[in-house]
């Protein structure tokens, strides 16, 4: 249910609501509007009826019931766009548009800092860098792990790029969050629940990857776990979807932009190097992605891609990523973004 408030209602009377809901069972999520603030309650669907007696308490204007399954995330709570702070000077979801890029694995001192330098001179805000790696493969790399949020840790202090690294296990949430800006949660453990819930206990950002079978209200649901523990710094990242084509590694749902915009008020980044797995397909799904409306890219480099440890194939060069970074610049322009 969502509680509107009368414009102009004091702390007090939102105070007494918090409470009534928290009485009848419920969490009540404060989120503050521009006129007006909305609360949130939710848990138990079936004896959700019982919030409609909040209507009669004072500074309450009207009680309405939330259509979709998801509620935090909707538009239905949130009108307005939410901004996501990174840092004091990084926040996603408002006037700019934030690339994130970086290697698929971190792999050595000399790798991350050469690509961290590489991406901020050519743009990017946020550094990206995979230290656990859940691969396909139990024979594959799996990735530096604590040695590898290290490195990030000092390409951080080199460059002053904050870092984006993907947590694999509940176990590592903890260490993982020492080290990382924003924990990156990947396609493969979009709904692993235990996970998403520690996060959502976090006070830090979370990129959400939709998984490669996951519909947008399940992927929707995800980051209603996170955000229904409290964690409301949540990025959504479209990363290709499987379907039956084979000349690219996934299909980039790159309608999932729009249609995400429409129904929840959370950022939306597009991955265009795990959608397409291909460096020369990068490029063009880039501009198709700042063209479709998102708020940000996080997009796959790696100074020498055909000795990298994952993903080579779909890395692009540190002097390509500087010339898409030229090209994504006009086209977030016409976005109305700044780059
Ligand atoms: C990654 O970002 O390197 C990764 C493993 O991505 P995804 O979870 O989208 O496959
Ligand atoms: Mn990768």
């Amino acid at each position: 249910m969502i509680i509107v408030m009368k414009q102009g209602a004091s702390k007090e009377e939102l105070g007494e609501v918090k409470k009534r809901i928290r009485e009848l069972g419920y969490k009540p999520h404060v989120i503050h509007g521009e006129t007006r603030d909305v609360v949130g309650a939710v848990g138990d669907e079936r004896g959700k009826t019982v919030l409609h007696s909040l209507e009669s308490m004072p500074g309450v204007e009207n009680v309405v019931p939330i259509l979709k399954p998801y509620k935090l995330a909707s538009r239905e709570v949130k009108p307005e766009p939410s901004v996501v702070e990174i840092t004091s000077e990084i926040a996603i979801g408002g006037g700019e548009l934030l690339v994130m890029a970086g290697p698929c694995s971190v792999e050595s001192e000399e790798q991350i800092i050469e690509t961290a330098r590489a991406v901020k001179a050519a743009g990017a805000r946020i550094l990206r860098g995979g230290a656990f790696k859940p691969r396909t493969s139990p024979y594959s790399f799996q990735g530096m792990e604590e040695e590898g949020l290290k490195l990030l840790a000092l390409a951080r202090q080199e460059t002053g790029l904050p870092i984006i690294t993907e947590v694999v296990n509940p176990r590592d949430v903890e260490l993982v969050a020492r080290y990382a800006d924003i924990m990156q949660v990947g396609a493969r453990n979009v709904q692993n629940f235990a996970l998403l819930k520690m996060l959502g206990q976090l006070e830090k950002p979370v990129l959400l990857k939709r998984g490669m079978a996951t519909t947008i209200q399940e992927f929707l649901m995800s980051a209603e776990y996170i955000l229904s523990e409290g964690n409301r710094r949540v990025i959504l990242c479209e990363r290709g979807i499987r379907t039956f084509e084979t000349a690219t590694r996934n299909t980039l749902d790159i309608s999932a932009v729009p249609v995400l915009k429409e129904q929840t008020h959370l950022p939306v980044v597009i991955d265009p190097s795990h959608a397409t797995g291909h460096a020369s397909l990068v490029p063009s799904m880039c501009y198709a992605a700042v063209a479709a409306g998102a708020d940000g890219l996080i997009v796959e480099v790696h100074p020498c891609p055909e000795k990298a440890s994952s993903d080579g194939p779909q890395s692009l060069r540190p002097a390509d990523f500087a010339a898409v970074m030229q090209k994504v610049r006009l086209f977030a322009e016409v976005a109305g973004k700044r780059l």
